[in-house]
């Protein structure tokens, strides 16, 4: 199924393509953790997945909306919010060239899509990240993006879901990105004042403000196995308390020993699983 999706051509949002991008030209692929050698087809109908080891590989906006809605049944919303450079920050390069640059790269104009959607025909919201855009990072149009898809499950009473892929805050925007975990956190308080269902899923990595805010206001959060998820990195963390820190710390599989996740769910079952979260949590208002 997944593979037959890459192979068409249609006029949707999934025609936008680029699911070949991190695909290697050739019939095979490696695995950037074990090593196995694995026929692309093979890659690509096990989502990304090794088959050998279980590496969860990213996934960009389009596999995932792929892997997880019905077909051709995701709407976007707020298509045309784009960033642009309002503090004039130049690091190695300048802000409006890594904007233009990301642009080009991924076909996207930010490093989130809002839409609508269903799964297993069930209606659903949903705010997905794709890591690929400047680390999936969350400046002024991330947290605005992210907050009206928050306003418009309340106003639709639609169940909301994120997927999470991001190093954190946008700091070419300096403050104007912090600002956002308050507001995106604020606009999670008023959903769940409406007992609107929120169900997170953190992908790999899941890390610092994004994660802060509502990459973990969900009322059920789930993560794909062996996804990074904290604020600070291990390296930070490890030098500052100078301490050697647990095996697989931060880890999805650790993070769910310590309660802080309800579950790791592998990527084949993800879709099923939120669907059934949805029939078991939600009930249409
Ligand atoms: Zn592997």
């Amino acid at each position: 199924m997944f593979m037959d999706w890459l192979n068409k051509k249609k006029e949707s949002i999934e025609s936008k393509k680029s699911i070949f991008n991190n695909i290697p030209d050739g019939l095979w692929v490696k695995c950037p953790q074990c090593n196995q050698i694995i026929y692309s087809k093979d890659w690509l109908e096990n989502y990304k997945v090794c088959i050998k080891c279980g590496f969860h590989s990213q996934l960009n906006f389009y596999e995932r909306i792929a892997l997880l809605t019905d077909e051709g049944s995701f709407k976007e919303t707020d298509e045309n919010i784009i960033s642009f450079d309002i503090l004039g920050f130049h690091d190695t390069k300048p802000y409006s060239q890594r904007l233009m640059e990301a642009q080009l790269e991924t076909n996207l104009k930010e490093a989130v899509i809002t839409g609508l959607a269903s799964i297993e025909k069930i209606p659903v919201n949903l705010i997905v990240m794709d890591f690929r855009f400047i680390g999936g990072s969350m400046g002024s149009v991330v947290g605005e993006k992210v907050t009206r898809a928050i306003e418009r499950s309340i106003d639709m009473k639609l169940p909301l879901i994120s997927v999470i892929a991001s190093g954190g805050a946008r700091m070419q925007e300096g403050l104007i990105s912090l600002f956002q975990m308050a507001k995106t956190s604020s606009a999670i308080a008023r959903l769940d004042k409406e007992k609107i269902l929120y169900i997170c899923i953190l992908t790999h990595p899941s890390t610092a403000g994004v994660l802060a805010s509502f990459g973990s206001l969900g009322d059920v959060i789930i993560a794909e196995p062996g996804a990074l998820i904290g604020f600070a990195g291990p390296r930070v963390i490890e030098q500052t308390i100078k301490q050697k820190l647990p095996a697989g710390f931060q880890k999805a599989e650790f993070v769910l020993q310590h309660g802080m996740i309800d579950a790791v769910v592998e990527r084949k079952k993800l879709k099923s699983t939120v669907a059934l979260l949805l029939r078991l949590l939600w009930r249409k208002k």
